[in-house]
This record gives structure tokens, C-alpha cells and sequence, in this order.
């Protein structure tokens, strides 16, 4: 099952340094490799609906051996979401709750856009009133998309 989490986000984490595109006249050309071929990997992460900007691909983080995680929840409702150490522009939902939480000892809260207000994903912190460094948030794949920033 954890087959289907290795997917594409990592790649810009793993920018490969060995292409030497010092010749940007061939930029078009990179259609089949977008994600991992760039001088300057860093790209920005946007919530998928409305463009609000919500993280950046060098803020990823591992969480119990992997970025990318599928959970269900005891609704039975499946989510794949991605970790991050710090994100931008989301507002949380109601109190840090301890119960079922996919992360034992990890209080969540709902998070979720703060401009188009979708759901985004979750808070994870191991206090209900967390300072940096003890909090992380789980972003959901398939409500992000990724803004590239090139030179
Ligand atoms: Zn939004």
C-alpha cells in the first residue's frame, strides 16, 4: 500500500545538480522533466483552489520515517497528505484534539485555507498551545499545487 507515497513531491528535494543548464534558451524543452532538472529547485507551494501561497518544497519534513503519508480516519474516509515544519496563510478549526490522532501523543486541529477557506489538512503539535519546533502540519496532496519560481 505505502507503494502509492513516492510519488512526485520529493523530487524537488532530491534537484538533481548534475545538469549543467547554464543555456536557458532551451528552458521549453523541459516539459518531461519539470520537477527536477532546475539551478534553483525551490518552489513554492499554493493551495490547489484558490493560489493562496501555503509552503515551500524546502520546508518538507519526515514524520515517522516518511513525508508523504496515507491515513484513514475512523469515518473511513482515506487521506494522503504531506508533512511540512512550517507553512503560511491557514487558519485552524476548532480545538487541538488528542483522540485518534494518527500521530500518538500529537494533538491535530483541522487547518485550512485561509483565503478560499478549503480544508488543507491538519495541525499536528504536541501541545495544545504549541511554540515552533513542536508543531508540524500534514497538507493534503491533492488540494496542492505547486507555483515554480524560476530566475
Ligand atoms: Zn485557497
Amino acid at each position: 500500500m505505502s507503494l502509492l507515497l513516492l510519488e512526485a513531491p520529493k523530487l524537488d528535494i532530491f534537484a538533481k545538480k548534475n545538469c549543467d543548464t547554464q543555456n536557458d534558451s532551451s528552458t521549453k524543452k523541459e516539459s518531461h522533466s519539470q520537477l527536477h532538472t532546475k539551478k534553483h529547485p525551490e518552489s513554492i507551494i499554493c493551495c490547489k483552489n484558490c493560489r493562496q501561497i501555503i509552503t515551500k518544497d524546502e520546508f518538507s519534513m519526515v514524520v515517522d520515517g516518511y513525508h508523504e503519508h496515507l491515513q484513514c480516519n475512523p469515518h473511513g474516509f482515506t487521506f494522503v497528505f504531506r508533512c511540512f515544519r512550517e507553512v503560511w496563510h491557514v487558519a485552524q478549526a476548532g480545538p487541538p484534539c488528542l483522540k485518534d490522532s494518527w500521530f500518538p501523543g500529537f494533538y491535530w486541529t483541522i487547518v485550512h485555507c485561509n483565503q478560499c477557506f478549503v480544508h488543507l489538512g491538519w495541525q499536528f503539535s504536541t501541545s495544545p498551545s504549541p511554540t515552533k519546533g513542536d508543531v508540524f502540519w500534514g497538507l493534503l496532496t491533492d488540494r496542492l499545487s505547486h507555483i515554480r519560481t524560476d530566475p
